[in-house]
């Protein structure tokens, strides 16, 4: 075993560098046929592929334009879906990548794929986006720029709007079939001022009905507070709140409809929520790299933090037929002055996001911020 450590890591590179690597370079897959599990289009981070490196379950991209040109190739994998990471003929790892859920060998009464209602993310979360329209995809002047949300529902690979019978059939089987632990439940921001709050607790509620799951929802922040105690009592579990960037020149660039919600107008929503959910069970997705610089990020984790809000910083990955596609993802060290200085501040405040009952922050597949977590409490 030492002697294969030694070789499969002549870099002596650390997991969690390695990670912030693959995920800015993307892979090349030798087979590509192997890209069964990925997914493309859609909302929040797409054009990834999961697998498992010294224990940590992570989504790198395989269908963008960096990826098409890694340094970074993976060989074909074994029956078990065993394979390796070499970069100029040099293993530098053993990977695992996940088999394909037997969830999703199952439709609906009517005919409706289980994978057009949730997907596998990471090794064992669950994922839906409920409502698969936004009122910021409506016009490109409004669109968030990353988002990919209309992409898999344009190409017939979602339905639009998931029933909470339908989530809670195919929450249940994938339970059972698959050992899911935890399940995402997020949205298309519809016409409203619940932004989204009213349809992601009606499904948590007939989820719970069904079967036991812990469950996080992600929407914009609802117009009237009392949303976060009827979210709680259906049944959802944690909170997501994605400021994505974090400067306000930033945010009107890349997000200009979202940016109307300002990041102060957030931070009286995680004020809000953090009492109902509880400390470190809310939380927000930034994405590093649109413009933001490292200081300015780890400002607004800084004041996260204090308030109890997990910030869940993810390196940008361009994806393929976004208004963004050519743009560049963070160089690794960026990530790394990033991830090393937020998981140094976490640890600090006791948030850690294996205390996360469900969501994004407990995956962790996005980011190495976990792989960075667990290598400061060692
Ligand atoms: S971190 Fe969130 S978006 Fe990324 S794979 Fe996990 S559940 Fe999906």
């Amino acid at each position: 075993m030492k002697q294969l450590r030694q070789r499969t890591k002549p870099s002596g590179i650390a997991t969690e560098q390695l990670i912030n690597e693959l995920q800015s370079f993307g892979v090349r897959l030798v087979d590509p046929k192997m890209a069964g599990v990925s997914r493309r289009g859609g909302a929040g981070p797409s054009d990834h592929t999961p697998f498992t490196i010294d224990g940590a379950t992570v989504m790198v991209p395989v269908h963008n334009a960096p990826a098409f040109e890694s340094p970074y190739l993976v060989e074909k994998p074994d029956a078990q879906g065993k394979s390796r990471i070499t970069r100029d003929g040099v293993v530098l790892s053993e990977i695992s990548f996940p088999l394909r859920p037997r969830f999703y060998e199952r439709a609906t009464a009517e005919g409706i794929p289980y994978s057009h209602i949730a997907t596998l993310h990471g090794r064992d979360v669950l994922a839906t986006t409920v409502l698969q329209r936004c009122i910021r995809y409506a016009s490109r002047t409004k669109t968030c720029q990353f988002c990919a949300i209309g992409q898999s529902l344009a190409a017939g690979r979602t339905i639009e709007r998931k029933t909470p019978a339908q989530l809670a059939e195919v929450a249940k089987a994938a339970v059972e079939l698959d050992d899911v632990k935890h399940m995402v439940m997020t949205t298309g921001t519809p016409p409203g001022n619940d932004r989204g709050a009213a349809i992601l607790a009606e499904s948590a509620a007939a989820v719970k009905a069904a079967v036991d799951l812990p469950i996080q929802g992600q929407c914009e922040p609802p117009d009237d507070g009392t949303w976060f105690a009827r979210m709680k009592e259906a049944g959802i579990d944690a909170l997501g709140m994605h400021l994505e960037a974090v400067t306000p020149q930033v945010r009107q660039r890349i997000m200009p409809g979202k940016a109307q919600v300002s990041v102060e107008r957030y931070f009286e929503a995680f004020a809000a929520a953090v009492p109902v959910f509880g400390r470190g069970q809310v939380s927000t997705y930034i994405l590093a790299g649109l413009g933001d610089t490292a200081k300015d990020v780890l400002a607004i984790c800084e004041r996260l933090v204090l308030i109890g809000v997990y910030p869940f910083v993810v390196p940008f990955v361009p994806i393929a037929g976004t208004p963004l596609e050519s743009h560049p993802t963070p160089p690794p060290a960026f990530m790394h002055d990033i991830l090393s200085s937020l998981a140094a501040m976490l640890r600090e405040a006791g948030l850690k996001s294996t205390d996360i009952k469900a969501g994004c922050g407990k995956c962790g597949a996005c980011s190495a911020l976990s792989t960075y977590e667990r290598r400061i409490q060692a």
